[in-house]
């Protein structure tokens, strides 16, 4: 099947060429036709499929016809994290660039003025973060009443950052005429729950996961003793062909402590998780993606949506607590049809995880090693059981944290290189923003429509 069978309009495909897209990918080729109907979707697939552009593309043709009224935004997609927004308005702006539909990007981290400005304008598409959106309605600066479709995106991680009650409450708002489009990795009963109230008569679509159906990817599990994992880690960076990395550790103090000592080791590393300041965790992507860094040590904030090109290889130092999470890591390499190396370190406390993940995997990862017995008095910390079974969720405190990590890929083309053992450029402390102002690669549309 070809985009142009599935009557997207004579723009799209041109903009579509113009990506170097001839395909549709099974989630697009399954939902496209779907929202054309104008029929709710429940979607079950994962970033990687394409899902993107299966909710972007027919929403610019069903919107391009009709105008933007003041305060009161047309559609709505709410994505659980600044990052999954921003790229999601890349992607109206790479597929809607031969239309002419105005977009906001409602996300913590920006300035609010421009982004009243911009609603008060009136926008074809508002692209939101739960808790961002609530608290502009909440001030009576938007109007939802005129919102005819909804995406919500990534449902299960919304769940997960306690946000339900949010989109429970924004659902309300909307008028019950609307559209409204649900993606989600898995189906848990919240999730069931929410759709059964605000989905009408929905069209279920389920796609393969992109790990399962990835034969880009090898996939290792190292056993090893919890003391030997950094130097572990060290000869497997050494005797793998690792162009670049992501190494992904289960707490923030574990990924700043390895960052460290793989600096000392002379590897050009650079570190991102939660507690560090925006405008340096966003140099440390941009650093990542062009190349002036080899190694990025991050938490789980970094796994999703986080689309690198030419990622070579994923370590989990730490076994990762949930199974998805799992997936959602090892999709940071392989992308693009690139091979890439997946290899998950074993200690004795992480059996329970990686049954689980093997599990929803659906076959056995190869094993490297025999798993050493911890060193006398070596602490070995089992993590709390946060199987999917009986999800912990996470606090909406911590939620409301991961929503305003601020990693925002740009899209920076990088040269294959092999690594080179350089301590990698300290961050210098000017660097700091003194606003708390989006530093971000600004989608053009933002700085096009809000008047200064
Ligand atoms: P997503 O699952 O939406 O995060 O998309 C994953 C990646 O696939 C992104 O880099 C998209 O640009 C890319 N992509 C989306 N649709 C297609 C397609 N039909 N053909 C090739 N690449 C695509």
């Amino acid at each position: 099947m070809r985009f142009a069978d599935i009557g997207l309009s004579d723009e799209l495909l041109r903009a579509l060429t113009e990506a170097g897209y001839d395909e549709p990918t099974p989630i697009q080729a399954a939902a496209i036709p779907q929202v054309q109907m104008m029929r709710d979707i429940i979607a079950i697939a994962q970033t990687g499929t394409g899902k993107t552009a299966s909710f972007v593309l027919p929403m610019i043709d069903v919107l391009a016809n009709g105008r933007a009224r003041a305060r009161m935004p047309r559609s709505l997609i709410l994505e659980p994290t600044r990052e999954l927004a921003a790229q999601v308005a890349e992607n109206f702006e790479k597929y809607g660039k031969y239309h002419k539909l105005s977009m906001a990007l409602l996300i913590g981290g920006v300035q609010m003025g421009d982004q009243v400005k911009a609603l008060e304008k009136g926008v074809d598409v508002l692209i939101a973060t739960p808790g961002r959106l609530m608290d502009l309605f909440e001030r009576g600066k938007i109007l939802l009443t005129g919102c005819e479709m909804l995406v919500i995106d990534e449902a299960d991680r919304m769940l997960d950052m306690g946000f339900i009650p949010d989109i429970e409450h924004i659902c309300t708002k909307l008028p019950t005429t609307r559209q409204t489009l649900l993606f989600s990795a898995t189906m848990p009963p919240p999730i069931k729950k929410l759709a059964d109230k605000f989905l009408s008569n929905p069209k279920y679509i389920e796609v393969a996961r992109p790990a399962t159906a990835n034969i880009n990817i090898e996939q290792f599990l190292v056993n090893v003793a919890p003391a030997k994992k950094r130097d572990v880690l060290t000869d497997l960076i050494r005797s793998e062909k690792v162009s670049n990395a992501i190494i992904f550790c289960n707490r923030k103090t574990t990924v700043r402590e390895l960052n460290q000592s793989l600096q000392r080791a002379g590897f050009r590393a650079g570190e991102i998780h939660g507690d560090i300041d925006q405008s340096t965790r966003q140099k440390q992507l941009e650093a990542f993606k062009n190349g002036d860094i080899d190694l990025l040590v991050a938490s789980d904030v970094a796994a999703r949506g986080l689309d690198v090109k030419g990622v070579s290889h994923v370590f989990n130092f730490d076994a990762p607590w949930h199974p998805d999470d799992y997936i959602h890591r090892i999709g940071r390499t392989g992308r693009a049809g690139a091979k890439g190396k997946a290899f998950t370190f074993v200690t004795k406390a992480d059996e329970e995880a990686i049954e689980s993940i093997e599990k929803l995997i659906g076959n056995k990862i190869e094993r490297l090693g025999k798993i050493e017995a911890p060193a006398a008095g070596e602490e070995e910390r089992a993590p709390a059981k946060r199987g999917r079974k009986a999800p912990a969720k996470a606090p909406k405190a911590e939620a409301r944290e991961i929503e305003e990590a601020k990693i925002v890929p740009a899209p920076v083309p990088r040269a294959k290189k092999p690594l080179s053992e350089k301590p990698a450029p300290k961050p210098k402390a000017d660097d700091a923003m003194d606003d708390d102002g989006w530093n971000g690669p600004m989608p053009g549309f933002l700085s096009a429509s809000i008047p200064k």
